[in-house]
């Protein structure tokens, strides 16, 4: 079956022919289908559909193809139902975060994009998978409808408030050097053991960035976590994993946030549940974490939700995502974030830099497109706690790249905790020499107590002190 979908890939440009040409026929085939009964002729082409498409692609029959966009590589395949670029996990040798033995789905569709008439088409915004049409013909529904491709709601009847912008946006804005933190919430309902690990952060950081059950395991929710912080007076970032809830529950989530004082919201998809303490859950992935974001943004900008029924009051969030320039495939990695930038991302931070070079690669394209004009980039950094930890993470984290060079320092290191710390500010210090950088997210779990050090020692500190002296005195 797999070299069959294979094969389609490597003859997308035969297939994207015929798929035009359908295209092409297909409006004067709708006097027919109705003539006939549209549900008479969906019940003797599904069944065809299903099986002349399932030999091709593995097709799901979602309803809803993104073939002709997807490179003839079915989005589908995706354990976490991307259908608008690869996750952030896929492994350097391209095999699939959570399927080992399949190479990344989105690595099959950028290779079949490139062989299609309209390679652009990759670069659309695909809509999330429609459950009312699980099942159903595509093709009959292209006749009926035209090559469907379901816009965002131009709904202008409802136009973006002012906002005044939190804590966290401001700082963006500013052009200052920006320093988020991020913090797993604790494994206890008592909001003392959150509020003690964020005190190392107090005055240090423009936003504590609270994870949404990180690597799959469980903890308090970072909605309520986020706002525990909000309420101690911190500007708190709320992650919404895509992997738990759906798309009722997240939008119910979003204006929860909103309503208890949180003004940070970042889109994540979410790690795959085999990599966590729960894997007998079932995954969700309702939505993708680009059709997450423009979701939020529609219920901010234009106050309604995905239905288009209208909220009384909008939640006012400065929206984020994350991305990862250091996992393949590269070329999509440019294309996935102006996705993320279209659909509403207004800051992103990345997966953990420890390998300036190939970020100094990726920074390039970036600016080349002008996306850091568009979005505010916070680069990731981490300090290593030990060459263990570090080893660790480069084996089972999905998505982190450790080069050698630093797993050798630790190794040569007497003190490797310390010489962790030392890699960090160093790479902070290179980070802030790069055009188009705004600020540095950095991931410190269970070292959140190393995290003034690194600032100290990076300078950062002192930066911020001289701000809000300037800002104290105009
Ligand atoms: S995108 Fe949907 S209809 Fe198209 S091949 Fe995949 S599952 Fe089938
Ligand atoms: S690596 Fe991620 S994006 Fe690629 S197929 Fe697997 S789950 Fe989907």
């Amino acid at each position: 079956m797999k070299s069959v979908r294979l094969w389609s890939v490597r003859h997308a440009g035969a297939i994207g022919r015929l798929h035009a040409l359908f295209i092409r026929v297909a409006p004067r085939l709708r006097r027919s289908v109705a003539w006939v009964g549209p549900q008479r002729v969906e019940r003797l082409v599904a069944p065809a559909e299903r099986a002349i498409k399932g030999l091709l692609f593995d097709c799901h029959m979602c309803g809803c193809c993104t073939l002709s966009s997807t490179g003839m590589a079915c989005p589908m395949n995706c354990p976490k139902r991307h259908r608008n670029g690869p996750c952030g996990g896929v492994a350097a040798d391209g095999s699939c975060e959570i399927d080992p033995g399949m190479r990344c789905v989105w690595l099959e569709a950028l290779d079949g994009s490139k062989r299609l008439a309209d390679a652009t088409k990759f670069a659309q915004i695909q809509a999330p998978a429609d459950e009312n049409l699980t099942g159903s013909s595509a093709w009959v529904r292209t006749i009926l409808s035209g090559n469907v491709i379901v816009e965002e709601s131009t709904n202008t009847n409802n136009p973006p408030a002012e906002r005044v912008p939190g804590a966290l946006e401001q700082a963006c804005k500013s052009g200052r050097f920006v320093v988020t933190a991020e913090l797993s919430p604790p494994d206890s309902a008592d909001p003392q053991d959150q509020l003690r690990r964020a005190t190392a952060f107090r005055d240090m950081v423009d936003a504590v960035n609270v994870t949404d059950g990180a690597g799959a395991n469980c903890h308090m929710s970072s909605l309520a976590a986020s706002s525990l912080l909000t309420a101690a007076g911190f500007d708190s970032v709320f992650q919404l994993a895509c992997r738990d809830r759906n798309r009722i529950a997240m939008q119910g989530d979003i204006l929860g946030a909103a309503a208890l004082g949180v003004r940070n919201l970042l889109a994540v998809t979410g790690d795959g549940v085999a990599s966590g303490d729960h894997p007998q859950a079932r995954p969700v992935f309702d939505l993708d974490s680009v059709s997450l974001l423009r979701i939020a943004r529609g219920m901010r900008d234009r106050g309604e939700f995905a239905s288009g029924r209208r909220l009384s009051v909008r939640p006012d969030l400065f929206l984020g995502a994350t991305i990862n320039p250091f996992a393949p495939p590269f070329e999509e990695r440019i294309i996935n974030f102006a996705k993320k930038i279209a659909a509403g991302a207004q800051f992103v931070q990345t997966q953990y830099c420890f390998d300036l070079a190939m970020f100094e690669t990726f920074m390039r394209e970036v600016r080349s497109r002008g996306l850091n004009q568009r979005c505010h980039i916070l680069a990731g950094v981490g300090p290593l706690p030990s060459l263990r930890t570090a080893r660790w993470m480069r084996a089972h984290v999905p998505g982190v790249h450790i080069p050698e060079q630093v797993l050798h320092r630790l190794e040569q290191a007497a003190d490797q905790k310390r010489e962790g710390v030392r890699i960090c500010v160093e790479l902070i210090r290179a980070l802030r020499g790069i055009e188009g950088i705004a600020g540095v997210h950095i991931m410190a779990h269970r070292n959140e107590h190393l995290v003034p050090d690194i600032l100290r020692e990076s300078g950062l500190t002192e930066e911020r002190g001289e701000s809000s002296a300037q800002r104290d005195a105009t």
